[in-house]
């Protein structure tokens, strides 16, 4: 949202500048058109039978030029002007297309009436000028009293007019008949069409077309271009912006689901690993610790039956000495895996200690654990050994009565302390 603060503030700080520039003209183009850089001349209508005559002198940057309009039978339009040429020839002229106005300082004196003057921007173009006829030229003009001391009188170039007669003698297209000031040879300042005669004197102080680098309506269009194509770009740009974001946050949610779930594995291995023991996979005695207490409880409540086999292999200190402590890993494990398929998916077997084992029996009374407990007895004693020898375990068995977890264990590790004393390989209950 800063950003497009600052954008915005930017956008409007350069608007008001280009607006200020443009409101104060800083743009305007002129090209003026003096007797240093062309030929100003003198004209009148002696060269074609007339009796006028004219004079013309250049000083200062200024152009004089006196004349005097005779009325005579032979020549039926006397009059005199002042001619301009902006090219030595009737082809290539001056490209005034691009201005908008031409302003024109003037001073005219006339013993006349009319008091206005007529102004011919002549324009040339192959479809209708020929090089030896300066009439061929078009008569972009328009008539209109400079007054005397008045200064500089702007004039749209919009306002010319091409000549009617000029159109229908040179027989022109409705294409070219609109005023034209794209090639400029010659301009013409001349006496008013219905002047007849008098004495005239014309001081051209100066010349200029003026015009606009750019136009308005231009200039406004461009604002709202750029303005809208702003507008479109930083809209794209948060756009894409905001995409990349989401991508983003989309990967690292993925990264962290992964590191959870990586989190979640490593976690279970750990809590797997601190429930059990590490040569057997047995569980250990802080695995059922919770479980025992609840036991202990439901056993309180008189919700169920609990009983727990203490079991010892057999002179399992032979077996190692005999074939080596990795053997007798090797038993310790196979004993669990033994026990582990003989016992119900309820039940719990623990290493206790060593070579002792407790199996708990959820559900279970005495009875039933004594038989199950013989049951396991006599798997262990027929089952194969990886020794290739005979191994038996002594099973002390304990129901839980009113009493609390340990004093049960303590009464079966002393029902299997009988076992062992009544010559062990079999399953004692305590009382
Ligand atoms: P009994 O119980 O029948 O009276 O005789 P025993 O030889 O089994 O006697 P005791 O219970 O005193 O000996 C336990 C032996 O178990 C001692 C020890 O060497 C062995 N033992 C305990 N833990 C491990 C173990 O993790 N691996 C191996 N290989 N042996 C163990
Ligand atoms: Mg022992
Ligand atoms: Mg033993």
């Amino acid at each position: 949202m800063r950003n497009i603060q600052k954008i915005t503030i930017g956008i409007v700080i350069v608007t008001l500048v280009i607006l200020v520039w443009y409101h104060f003209r800083a743009n305007t183009k002129t090209y003026t058109v003096t007797p240093d850089k062309f030929h100003f001349a003198n004209i009148d209508d002696s060269s074609k039978g007339g009796l006028s005559s004219s004079a013309i002198e250049i000083k200062d940057g200024k152009a004089y030029l006196t004349c005097s309009v005779v009325k005579e039978s032979d020549y039926p339009w006397p009059y005199c002007e002042l001619e301009i040429s902006l090219s030595d020839n009737l082809i290539r002229g001056i490209d005034f297309s691009d201005y908008n106005k031409i302003s024109l300082d003037i001073d005219y004196t006339t013993t006349h009436a009319n008091k206005r003057l007529r102004v011919y921007i002549r324009n040339s173009h192959p479809a209708y000028t020929r090089v030896d006829e300066p009439t061929s030229l078009k008569f972009n003009g328009i008539e209109y009293p400079p007054g005397f001391g008045d200064g500089a009188i702007a004039i749209a170039l919009d306002t010319f007019q091409v000549l009617t007669w000029w159109i229908a003698d040179n027989g022109i297209s409705i294409e070219h008949a609109s005023p034209d000031f794209s090639n400029v040879p010659i301009i013409e300042i001349a006496t008013a069409s219905g002047v007849t005669e008098g004495e005239f004197e014309i001081v051209v102080n100066s010349i200029e077309f003026q015009g606009v680098w750019i136009e308005e309506s231009t200039m406004l269009k461009g604002l709202l271009y750029t303005w809208l194509l702003l507008i479109i770009g930083f809209i794209l740009y948060e756009q894409a912006k905001l995409h990349r974001r989401l991508k983003q946050s989309h990967k690292r949610a993925a990264r962290l689901f992964k590191l959870n779930q990586n989190l979640n594995e490593k976690n279970i291995e750990f809590s797997e690993l601190a429930n059990r023991d590490p040569l057997t996979g047995a569980l250990n005695r802080n695995a059922v610790q919770d479980w025992l207490k609840k036991m202990a409880q439901q056993v309180r409540w008189g919700n169920q039956n609990f009983s727990a086999l203490f079991i010892d292999i057999d002179h399992f200190k032979n077996v190692n000495d005999k074939y080596g402590h990795q053997v007798g890993d090797d038993i310790l494990r196979e004993f669990v895996l033994v026990i582990s398929t003989h016992i119900r998916s309820n039940d719990f077997l623990v290493r206790w200690g060593g070579e002792e084992f407790i199996v708990f029996f959820p559900e279970t009374n005495g009875q039933q654990a004594m038989s199950r407990a013989e049951t396991l007895r006599a798997t262990i004693a027929a089952h194969h050994w990886c020794h290739n020898k005979p191994l038996t375990c002594s099973i002390g068995v304990a129901q839980m009565g009113e009493e609390r977890i340990t004093e049960m264990i303590a009464r079966a590790d002393e029902a299997l302390y009988k076992a062992k004393g009544r010559g062990r390989n079999q399953v004692v209950c305590s009382q």
